[in-house]
């Protein structure tokens, strides 16, 4: 297997490239691939940096973060273990983000989600992708860019080391793989073609579903606190109160999870919840003789909900807005943010 060893042209690839793994100009990161040395280089990028790293003659690391933007988000697993870069693959897909996993240039393995050429702002993508790491129980892996934004005291950042590195290529490493296999992909090229780029919109989908909130605003956890204040402390929100009396036609599965998120907030013991959803399950009215949600799958919702720490309201969901209530405080709260 060959970097640069394919139909596209030499021009093709550098610019293919660069759409993904391009951040500060100004700099770059590099290392010995003998003793593993890392080192900074105060030089432009330059499509000669990045043939010099397709060819195998110099690493070239990519410093994503600029201007609180950044094209792309890195998890680093540092350990010879398929099922971490996995678990967060299906993690991030359950949110809608596509995630691509690269063997890195040791033993490990590294996770990407990339976005538009616009970039996303590093500080969504940071809490976002660190709420994933804590639901999967690696919370202490590294993030790539490693701060929200750069000051006096992070004037670059931290580079990560960008991928296909020519040299490393035939060793099957810096190379990204399928993740049924974790056997590399025969073109990276096709590969990266085909990739799929997330929007900062989703990530703002997630935050505000889920009610996150960053290390700055008091640690990675649900904005429930205020929110629940506005909402009569542990009542139901208008649209939960709709749902729950009057049963659904449609979306029975994603009112069922958003019911249970709700009674969880409550305190209501997790067979409680089933108990009452259950109950709920007989109000609703699916169309075209479709039957009303199995018991299997509200034991399912009810889990998910219950296992993870999903606080948000859902207020964007489809299965959710025909049941809002503009007078309800979270609305306001909403707009006002
Ligand atoms: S704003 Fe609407 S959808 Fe959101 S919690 Fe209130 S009633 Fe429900």
């Amino acid at each position: 297997m060959d970097a640069l060893q394919t139909k596209r042209s030499t021009a093709g690839k550098v610019q293919l490239f660069s759409s993904f793994f391009s951040g500060l100009q100004n700099a770059y990161g590099t290392y010995d691939p003998v003793s593993g040395r890392s080192w900074q280089v105060k030089k432009l990028v330059t499509e000669k940096t990045i043939l010099d790293h397709l060819r195998g003659k110099s690493p070239y690391g990519v410093y994503l973060l600029v201007e609180g933007r950044t094209r792309a988000i890195v998890t680093d697993f540092d350990l010879a273990d398929y099922s971490p870069p996995h678990e967060f693959m299906s993690r991030a897909k359950h949110y809608g983000l596509p995630a691509y996993i690269e063997a890195s240039k040791s033993k490990g393995f590294h996770a990407w989600i990339f976005f538009g050429q616009e970039g996303a702002k590093a500080s969504k993508a940071r809490l976002v992708v660190k709420n994933i790491l804590e639901e999967i129980g690696y919370s202490d892996t590294e993030v790539f860019p490693k701060q929200d934004f750069l000051d006096q005291r992070a004037c670059f950042g931290n580079f990560i080391n960008a991928p296909l590195f020519g040299g490393l290529v035939p060793m099957k490493k810096t190379v990204f793989v399928d993740p049924g296999t974790f056997d590399p992909f025969p073109d990276q090229w096709d590969f990266l073609e085909s990739v799929q780029r997330a929007n900062e919109h989703l990530l703002d989908e997630i935050i505000e579903m889920n009610g996150l909130r960053s290390a700055n605003e008091g640690g990675l956890k649900p904005k429930n606190d205020t929110t629940e204040q506005r909402t009569s402390g542990h009542s139901l929100p208008p649209c939960a109160q709709r749902i729950l009396t009057n049963g659904v036609s449609h979306f029975q599965r994603v009112s069922c999870f958003r019911l249970a998120v709700h009674f969880k907030r409550m305190g209501l013991p997790y067979d409680i919840t089933v108990a009452a959803l259950k109950t709920w399950a007989l109000k609703n009215t699916p169309p075209n003789g479709k039957g009303v949600i199995q018991d299997s799958e509200i034991l399912k919702q009810t889990s998910c909900a219950y296992d993870h720490g999903y606080k948000g309201y859902g207020c964007n969901d489809p299965a959710i807005k025909p049941f809002c209530d503009p007078n309800c405080p979270v609305n306001e709260w909403r707009k006002q943010r």
